[in-house]
């Protein structure tokens, strides 16, 4: 299609163009020709009407029309005359050659006016004979043109024929010399044909050895140059589209990949929902079984948990307790009538992160009150604030505790007194101031003496404990500096010290101290008692007293035996003992650090022990900065 549009348009374009060309040609050689013959046919005529008009002039001058017929009929000699006339001065016909048969070239009956006129098929000349210079007449010829129509029909068919011929020629010529053109484009158009169809960008246009550097050259160059561009283009297509699909399927794998590892953080995620779960199902049932009570309160004091053993306690259900303000519900009126954020149990809000109080009641269902001993931890963090409150039972334990008390004062009077008394007694007869006794008994004596002091010392000692840890002993605080209480505890010792060969370094300090000095003189002394028990004879032993952190520092240290790490905690206990022997060998209760630490405990400090095995032992306690005014 592409072919015959081409070429048919090409041979359509030389044919219309030689065509025009030659009809052109022709016509303006033929056109040219016409009015030659026309000029001449009117330069003849105008001659042959003068000759005439001259030769007639006589034949009017003297009236003669016969002569005038006679010059007329000269005309014979050109047969294209087709009718002559001679008019006189009237203008009416004088002499007339009618040639022809018929109306055709008549000559009008009367004299026309001068000049020359074309009929369809005729030419006429009128011109005026003068004499002398003066008209004596006119005279009119008419002649055919037929000549000069013969001669155009000549040339029209020469014309024709010349134009088929060149016509024919030039389709020839042209049909040749289109290939020239058409060649190359149609190659062109068939190789982008084969490019759009079969997509194979590796197809040129060029031949080998047939550029030419014409448009045409150019064109296909051009094309040549856009497909190996279009190839360029698709190859880098194709190279993209690999690595993506690539990239595709890698990334399909990954997706794969990570969806196994989802399924498997999904399975990880539910085992540990169901771990959690069970573990705070577990945790309930432990809270639930705890025999403390146990509940939680938000920032307004509602239940947000409660245990069975608290509600069991208080006289409800978990389930009658649970959002409810254990406030209204558990205290008796007086702390009731206090607002929950002034309340030392439920408030989330007041003091310290951790209270705790032993005489206190919460009051159960029925309107029973009981004592307990609670602990109240508020929540850490900055989160919703809120508290768990921890309480117990204590009805029992003071009930113990009563009879224990019971017990202490009854060990106190009725084995302490006589036991006193014994001392005495025994104290007397050693003397031998009631009468002599024999050595044997004397030893005797010795031994029921110092056993007797030492059970009085333990009577003492528990007593004492007793006292104190129940805070039964009040304090009776003074102003005292440490050097006073440091010496006034190895006055005491002093004497045993010296008979142990243990000399005491006194390190003074003025520091002024808000203590029980009674029970602080009796901490140090225990302490320094300890260190000259337990150190070699001819060795020192060193009391101290500094400024240290936040408080006052009392250390005693000793180079003896030392304690063993494992025990440097327990020997604060009561009963306890490095070593068994050691009230055998060295006397004492295993009581008195215990004593110590309840001493420095109600005067608010701290006591610890420091040792290394075989090197000596440090023993520290501290009174609070609160207590203490420095010396400097
Ligand atoms: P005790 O009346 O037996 O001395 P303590 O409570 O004062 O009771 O001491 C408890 C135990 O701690 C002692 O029996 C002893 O084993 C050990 N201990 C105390 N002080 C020292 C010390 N300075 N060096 C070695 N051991 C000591």
């Amino acid at each position: 299609m592409t072919k015959r549009s081409i070429r048919g348009a090409l041979r359509s374009i030389v044919t219309s163009t030689t065509t025009c060309a030659l009809l052109l040609a022709c016509g303006a050689f033929v056109g040219a020709d016409i009015l030659e013959s026309r000029r001449t046919l009117e330069r003849d005529l105008t001659m042959l009407a003068s000759v005439i008009a001259s030769n007639s002039a006589a034949s009017l001058m003297f009236g003669d029309s016969e002569s005038g017929s006679i010059i007329l009929s000269a005309l014979r000699a050109k047969p294209s005359v087709v009718s002559a006339c001679i008019y006189s001065r009237a203008g009416t016909a004088f002499a007339v050659y009618p040639h022809r048969p018929g109306n055709r070239g008549r000559p009008p009956s009367r004299a026309p006016r001068p000049g020359m006129r074309f009929t369809a098929r005729d030419i006429e000349i009128t011109q005026r004979i003068v004499f002398d210079g003066e008209t004596i007449g006119t005279l009119f010829i008419a002649s055919d043109m037929s000549d000069v129509v013969a001669t155009m029909k000549r040339y029209m068919m020469a014309a024709g024929a010349i134009l088929l011929g060149s016509l024919l020629v030039a389709l020839a010529v042209s049909s040749r010399l289109q290939r020239i053109l058409t060649d190359p484009i149609l190659h062109l158009a068939r190789v982008a044909d084969r490019v759009r169809h079969g997509k194979d960008y590796s197809l040129r246009a060029t031949v080998a050895g047939k550029s030419s550097p014409n448009e045409i050259a150019l064109l296909t160059s051009a094309f040549d140059d856009m497909i190996a561009e279009i190839q360029q283009r698709d190859d880098e297509l194709q190279r993209r589209r690999g690595d993506l699909e690539e990239q595709v399927e890698r990334r399909t794998t990954e997706l794969r990949v990570a969806n196994v590892d989802l399924v498997g953080a999904r399975d990880e995620a539910q085992r540990i929902a169901d771990l959690n779960e069970r573990l705070s199902l577990h945790k309930k049932t432990i809270l639930d079984t705890a025999a403390e009570g146990l509940f939680e309160l938000d920032e307004n004091g509602v239940a947000t948990f409660i245990n069975r053993s608290a509600a069991s306690m208080l006289g409800y259900s978990v389930e009658e307790l649970s959002g409810r303000t254990l406030h209204d519900i558990i205290h008796p009126d007086d702390v009731r009538s206090l607002p929950v954020t002034a309340c030392k149990v439920c408030s989330a809000r007041l003091g310290a992160s951790l209270r705790s109080g032993s005489a206190f009641s919460f009051v159960s269902r029925g309107g029973t009150t009981f004592p307990v001993e609670f602990t109240t931890s508020t929540m850490p963090g900055e989160g919703t604030p809120g508290v768990v409150v921890t309480f117990r039972d204590i009805t029992e334990r003071l009930a113990i505790e009563r009879m224990k008390d019971e017990f202490v004062s009854t060990v106190s009077h009725e084995l302490r007194t006589p036991l006193t008394s014994i001392r005495g007694a025994l104290g007397l007869l050693r003397s031998g101031l009631v009468g002599n006794i024999s050595e044997r008994a004397t030893r005797m004596l010795d031994i029921a003496v110092t056993n007797t002091d030492r059970l009085v010392r333990l009577i003492n000692d528990i007593l004492d404990l007793e006292r104190i840890s129940s805070g039964g002993v009040e304090l009776h605080r003074k102003w005292t500096t440490a050097t006073e209480l440091m010496a006034a505890a190895v006055d005491v010792v002093q004497a045993e010290a010296d008979r142990s060969g243990v000399s005491i370094s006194r390190q003074d300090d003025h520091t002024a101290l808000w203590v029980d000095s009674d029970r602080v003189v009796q901490t140090l002394t225990n302490l320094l008692g300890n260190a000259v028990k337990f150190s070699p004879s001819g060795s020192m032993v060193r009391v101290s007293g500094q400024m240290k952190g936040n408080g006052f520092t009392f250390s005693v240290s000793d180079t003896g035996r030392g304690i063993p790490a494992e025990k440097l905690e327990s020997i604060f206990e009561r009963f306890k003992q490095v070593d068994a022997s050691d009230s055998r060998d060295k006397g004492g209760s295993g009581l008195g650090l215990a004593i110590c630490r309840s001493i420095v405990t109600a005067h608010g400090g701290r006591i610890w022990a420091e040792s290394r095995e075989g090197d000596g032992a440090t023993f520290s306690f501290t009174i609070p900065m609160k207590n203490v005014i420095s010396a400097t």
